[in-house]
């Protein structure tokens, strides 16, 4: 378990709140870290360790946020945190490149082939806005699809109903983006097929890609229906667009190929049933630090600057510290590790649904591998929330009661109903134990 020992002084978390309220917006630098639809005052974290996380003032709690994703090891994993400090002490940036970019890019190959050709950069947002330019320079075509409820990032064209923070705000969008851009994004809702291939009817000849989340969690976990990624590449090939799968989430943390190997069977080194063009990943990539890729065929990737006429950059791509960190996290994301993950997924997802059944609170529990969610409110049972429309008809106040017991009973959830629960291989017996015993309170005041 972690410890408070190494926060050697303890502060009060809500004058914390108040100083970082007068010199950062918010009081945060990421939307989703305010507690603005829960309510109440974001714990300013001091450390973490394991499956655990330290608040300023010195309470711990067992943690399902998990950095939002990157801590697949769970925090500060002690061969991680070594190659962190070994590379810092060879340099924190040259502006040129090492081998340490080749052997991440060379693993992101092993793991998922068809991302012949791996470009680093730093943040998501900047995968897939990279994605968009590259596809839209190689296709000279202007139109981008995105689908209701999945977010890709603070890329202008693709804001346009977003889930995470913009669904948690319950934004249409956001201000500053320009007419021209949002006109050139066509929104579609999600698993609907049919809606794609009207769309490639009327306008096909302008579109340069579909971007979808590989297993769109952040509008909740809502699994792509059976064939629906398949669907896409048919569609999307029989008119020359492009397929952009955001694996941003889900790489290298539903399964060592991502949400590409678990569907396609790649795993299994059976032949993939489908193949995106372009593939984005983030998140697990960096273990924890800025790192983040997109990957593709060479025809495609070779586009970029310098070879081709689209532009991307980045001073700090690839920096040397953060592929340290990125590298030994991968390299220790082996078959047992998934397994645990998996394993502990399967137990706290099922624990969280008997225990609301139990206070005969409505709602469903939603898989995508091992990421899931609970969404509240009455649905149809076998179909399940397949689409942003169905999500956002939730019960959602129902969560906000849930989140604060179990922060009470010391477990970190996702401050919002619309995002995934996250755990790592770092989630041992103990750290489940105390999951499932604040459970009933959770599960309680969920029922008021
Ligand atoms: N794509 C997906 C699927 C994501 O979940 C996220 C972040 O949550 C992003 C892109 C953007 O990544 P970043 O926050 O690193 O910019």
């Amino acid at each position: 378990a972690g410890s408070p020992a190494h926060a050697t002084t303890l502060h009060d978390n809500h004058e914390a709140f108040v100083r970082a309220q007068g010199a950062i917006p918010g009081g945060v630098n990421s939307p989703v870290r305010a507690y603005g639809s829960v309510g109440g005052d974001p714990r300013f974290i001091a450390s973490a360790r394991g499956a655990y996380v330290t608040d300023v003032t010195g309470r711990e709690y067992v943690d399902l946020v998990c950095s939002w994703g990157p801590a697949l090891l769970g925090h500060a994993h002690p061969a991680v945190v070594a190659a962190v400090q070994d590379a810092a002490a060879r340099g924190l940036s040259f502006g040129a490149p090492t081998l340490g970019e080749v052997d991440l890019a060379e693993e992101v190959r092993r793991r998922v082939p068809a991302a012949e050709r791996v470009r680093l950069v730093s943040t998501g947002t900047e995968a897939t806005m990279t994605a968009v330019r590259l596809a839209r320079g190689f296709t000279g075509r202007n139109l981008i699809i995105k689908f209701a409820g999945c977010y890709h990032g603070h890329v202008d064209s693709l804001l346009a109903e977003a889930g995470s923070g913009v669904a948690t705000l319950a934004l249409p969008g956001s201000a500053g983006v320009t007419e021209a851009s949002a006109a050139e994004t066509l929104v579609l809702p999600y698993n609907d097929l049919d809606a794609v291939e009207r769309a490639f009817t009327e306008r096909g000849s302008e579109i340069a890609a579909v971007i979808t989340e590989a297993a769109p969690a952040n509008m909740g976990i809502v699994p792509p229906a059976p064939g629906y990624n398949e669907g896409l590449r048919r569609i999307t090939s029989a008119h020359g667009a492009l397929l952009i799968l955001d694996e941003v989430l889900t790489g290298f943390r539903v399964g060592p190929s991502g949400w590409w190997g678990l569907e396609s069977g790649m795993v299994a080194g059976a032949l993939p049933e489908y193949t995106p063009d372009l593939f984005t990943f983030g998140k697990v990539i960096g273990g924890g630090m800025p790192v983040a890729a997109l990957g593709g065929p060479a025809s495609i990737m070779d586009q970029l600057a310098p070879l081709g006429p689209v532009y991307q950059a980045g001073t700090l791509s690839g920096n040397p510290v953060a592929v340290a960190a990125g590298l030994a996290t991968l390299r220790l994301a082996d078959a047992a590790a998934y397994a645990r993950v998996d394993h502990v997924a399967q137990v706290v997802g099922d624990a969280a649904s008997a225990a609301l059944a139990a206070e005969g609170v409505a709602h469903r529990l939603q898989r995508s591998g091992n990421l899931f969610s609970i969404m509240f409110g009455d649905f149809a049972a076998a179909a399940g929330v397949r689409n942003y429309a169905q999500a956002q008809a939730q019960d959602a106040f129902r969560y906000k009661a849930f989140f604060h017991a179990m922060l009470d009973a010391g477990v970190n959830l996702p401050p919002s109903v619309f995002e995934a629960w996250f755990v790592s291989s770092a989630h041992d017996d103990a750290a489940v134990e105390r999951i499932l015993a604040a459970l009933p309170d959770g599960a309680k005041a969920a029922a008021r």
